[in-house]
Formats: structure tokens, C-alpha cells, sequence
């Protein structure tokens, strides 16, 4: 069974070029990005604190989200392949991954990290922002934040994979067709 992490910074697109691989390959998505959406949506009591993190741009701490994976991947049975959008995204999170597909005999298979570079990032945010009602993607400030945030602690996880000989850096610039036809074309050699 494959186990991909999709991987970038916010704006990379990662939920789109999630739902293409989806489409083609019958993956099973698991984005904690959603699955915190859709906490808050229901006004959980772990949506209400995820909130407070998510609207400051901050990270929700490592425990929260990991919980969630925990659950979910309990309940998959075979399917081809999981695609990770969103998570890992601290090195504390990849360990704890390591270790919950290690006790099923699995191990991710490959980090695909779209590479966007600042201002286009900024651009899609802002752009998503007009029509998502996302609260975290209309402020300049909270947006600028988020990717700070993720330089400083999302980004190590590029050395963590390249190490294990996973990190496949993938052009997140083009058009959403070009860049889905560059990540079937390198899942396809997996
Ligand atoms: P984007 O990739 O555009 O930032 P996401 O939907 O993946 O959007 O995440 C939205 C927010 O949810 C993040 O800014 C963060 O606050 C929170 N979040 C999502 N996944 C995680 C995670 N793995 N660890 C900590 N916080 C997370």
C-alpha cells in the first residue's frame, strides 16, 4: 500500500492536486486541514480550540492532530494507497507517523513536496480568501504568519525525508492539469 505525503507550503495546492491523484489512483485522502474544518464546523469541543490556533495562523499543537490520524487510520482497511495532505507537519508528527505505520508494517513511501515560490503563494491565498470564507486566508498578516510558520517548522521535514531518500521535489507552478500529470508521472514510477 502506498503512503504518500503531499507536501508544501500553504497556497502549494495541495488539496487540489489531492482530489486529481484521488481521481486516478482511488487513494484515500486524509487531510487534517479538512478534518480540523470540519471540527469546527460541528462545534466541537476539539474544533472550538483548534479554531483559536487556526485563525492566528499558528500550528494546532502535535497531540490534536495526531489523535485524529491515529483514529483514522485504524479504520482503513486495503485500499491502493493514502495520501497524508497537511501532515505531517512538524518533525515530532513525522516520528509519531513512522511509528503508527511501523507497528502495521507499512513505512511512508515518498514525500512529494510541490515547490511554489513566495509572492505566487501570497497571490493564491489572498485569491482562495475571496471565495473560501476561509478566515485564515483573508488577512495578509495571519497569511505572512502561516508561512513563516512553516519555514521554521514544516520545512525541516524536507531534510527528515531526504535523509530516509523520500523528498521528490515536484514544480507547484503551471497549470492544475500539468502539475497533476508531474505527480501521477512520479507516483506511477513508485
Ligand atoms: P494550508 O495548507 O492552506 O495552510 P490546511 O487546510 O492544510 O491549509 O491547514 C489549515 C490550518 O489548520 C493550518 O494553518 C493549521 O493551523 C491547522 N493544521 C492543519 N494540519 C495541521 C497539522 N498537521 N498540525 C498542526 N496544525 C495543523
Amino acid at each position: 500500500m502506498l503512503q504518500l505525503i503531499l507536501f508544501g507550503p500553504p497556497g502549494a495546492g495541495k488539496g487540489t492536486q489531492a482530489q486529481a491523484l484521488v481521481e486516478h489512483f482511488k487513494f484515500v485522502h486524509l487531510s487534517t486541514g479538512d478534518l480540523l474544518r470540519a471540527e469546527i464546523a460541528a462545534q466541537t469541543a476539539l474544533g472550538l480550540e483548534a479554531k483559536r490556533f487556526i485563525d492566528a495562523g499558528e500550528l494546532v499543537p502535535d497531540e490534536t492532530v495526531i489523535g485524529m490520524i491515529r483514529i483514522l487510520l485504524d479504520r482503513i482497511d486495503t485500499v491502493p494507497g493514502v495520501i497524508y495532505d497537511g501532515f505531517p507537519r512538524t518533525v515530532a508528527q513525522a516520528k509519531e507517523l513512522d511509528k503508527m505505520l511501523t507497528s502495521c508494517k507499512e513505512g511512508i513511501t515518498a514525500l512529494l513536496s510541490l515547490e511554489v515560490p513566495h509572492d505566487e503563494l501570497v497571490k493564491r491565498l489572498l485569491l482562495r480568501g475571496e471565495s473560501s470564507g476561509r478566515t485564515d486566508d483573508t488577512d495578509i498578516a495571519t497569511i505572512e504568519n502561516r508561512i513563516s510558520v512553516y519555514e521554521a517548522k514544516t520545512q525541516p521535514l524536507i531534510d527528515y525525508y531526504t535523509q530516509l531518500g523520500k523528498y521528490h521535489p515536484i514544480a507547484g507552478v503551471g497549470t492544475i492539469q500539468e502539475i497533476s500529470q508531474r505527480l501521477i508521472s512520479d507516483v506511477d514510477k513508485l
